[in-house]
């Protein structure tokens, strides 16, 4: 008898360490399930997207889409379902109630980007402003973004967009909100922006796309590829709280925007000029700056700057005055003007000090209001000639617009019956949970078990000592 509790024991130890050896196995992801993740190739059909150049997003996302999920294919523990496979239109509620068809942990939807007077550049993605939607949707674009920094592709940011009624601008993400799944619209890059150029021209380009952002998700959900041995099972990722209140965009325009004159070399034209600004919303984006007052500007410049001052040299004409006036913007693409600083003409006449002829124009610091398409909003076709100004980009097929026109129309029809957010109880929740549970039982049996173990040896000893007596 006693040697069968024992043996018993001993068992049952050995099985409790294993549990616990299984629980904390791959970094703590176990996933009884497998995720479930959905791609929308943006577009098709009749609704071609972005044209630009002769390039169509439909196809284009459609190539990103595929090896996005060719790429994640290679990886255990997911399963990939697409929207789409042709060629075929569906509407934004569609492709959100195909994702709750599957049952879908997330959801991503693959688009280009193109602004109104071409000037913006980089890659953006845009979640949802609502709970677990956006902290995951957070969570997941920063990873995404890491990944397009790889091919030098600027940061646009991950934001949040809201209509008028309060709610998710963009159709799908709105759409897999009310379902309670998270879900991305990325916008790997701008098709009219030369500053994006040789990141989508090829099949080979626009597979690279696919690729990075399946790299992101294998990322996110600590996935291993026994094909290509890319182990994620470790990988850390930034926890994003779940906000408690909606996440509204930035609509305040920089702060604190001034310009300073450094220093002028008159021999090579050189302006070495300060900027300043601060954003604390969505930190600062890009800059651009005038020469004449502001009527036309140089293309946008990236804040590569951390903080918030920027010191940059242009090299001005030395034949006229300088209206030095410059222009920051925010992630949202809003825009302070700085005061305007004159420069008089550099050759000819008598040379005055810098400190002498810089002056401030009064009151000419404004600050412009506008939507997000206000980047674009007086920057003409025509660049200032000269210096290090990007030259205008050369058309060959003339831009639709907003590449998403189209999109908003569906953005503003609205399903009448909505489905309230239900409760998502993912495959590794329920691993987990049931891991704590085995766990619970087999220390409540090992307790029991040691109890009735000295119990017993107690009463041995017990029965040995009185026929010792006896
Ligand atoms: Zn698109």
């Amino acid at each position: 008898m006693r040697k069968y509790i024992w043996k018993t024991g001993k068992l049952i130890s050995i099985c409790f360490i294993l549990a616990i050896a299984c629980a904390f196995l791959p970094a703590g992801k176990v996933h009884a399930e497998p995720v479930k993740i959905v791609i929308d190739p943006g577009h098709g059909g009749t609704n071609l997207g972005a044209q630009y150049n002769g390039f169509t997003e439909k196809y284009m996302t459609m190539v990103v889409a595929n090896a996005m999920a060719e790429e994640l294919k290679k990886y255990e523990g997911i399963e990939v379902y697409m929207t789409r496979t042709e060629d075929v239109e569906l509407s934004l509620q569609q492709r959100a109630d195909y994702a709750k068809s599957v049952d879908a942990d997330f959801f991503f939807c693959l688009h280009f980007n193109m602004s109104e007077n071409h000037t913006l550049y980089g890659s953006e993605v845009w979640i949802s402003a609502f709970g677990n939607c956006y902290a995951e949707g957070k969570s997941f674009g920063e990873l995404c973004l890491d990944e397009m920094d790889t091919l030098e592709l600027y940061r646009r940011g991950v934001k949040t967009r809201l209509n008028k009624d309060g709610l998710d601008y963009y159709g799908v993400i709105q759409h897999c909100e009310e379902y309670g799944i998270p879900a991305c619209i990325i916008e790997h890059c701008h098709l009219d922006h030369r500053e994006d150029k040789g990141r989508y021209e090829t099949t080979e380009a626009l597979k690279q796309l696919g690729v990075l952002d399946a790299t992101a998700v294998a990322k996110y959900y600590g996935l291993y590829s026994p094909e290509s041995k890319k182990d994620y099972r470790g990988y850390d990722v930034p926890k994003v709280e779940v906000p408690v209140k909606v996440v509204k965009p930035d609509d305040t325009e920089p702060e604190n925007v001034s310009l300073t004159c450094l220093r002028v070399k008159e021999e090579t034209g050189e302006v070495n000029l300060l900027l300043t600004g601060r954003d604390e919303d969505s930190g600062l984006l890009y800059y651009d700056y005038s020469i004449n007052g502001g009527q036309n500007y140089s293309g946008l410049q990236k804040w590569e700057a951390p903080g918030n001052e920027l010191e940059f040299t242009i090299k001005v004409p030395a034949d006229q005055d300088i209206l030095l006036k410059c222009r920051v913007y925010n992630g949202y693409d809003l825009d302070t003007e700085t005061e305007t600083i004159t420069i008089p003409a550099l050759s000819g006449g008598s040379r005055k000090s810098i400190e002498d002829t810089v002056s401030e124009e009064a009151g000419a610091a404004g600050q412009r209001a506008g939507g997000t398409a206000s980047a674009a909003e007086s920057v003409s076709g025509q660049e200032t000639g000269g210096m290090d100004m990007p030259a205008p980009e050369e058309e060959t097929v003339e831009a639709s617009g907003n590449a998403h026109q189209i999109d908003m129309k569906w953005y503003e029809e609205k399903d009448a019956e909505k489905e309230k957010d239900e409760v998502f109880i993912t495959g590794s929740d329920v691993s987990r949970f049931l891991w704590l549970v085995i766990l619970g039982l087999l220390v409540a049996v090992l307790v029991v078990l040691v109890i009735a173990r000295a119990k017993f040896k107690k009463q041995q000893k017990k029965a040995r000592y009185r026929g010792r007596r006896r």
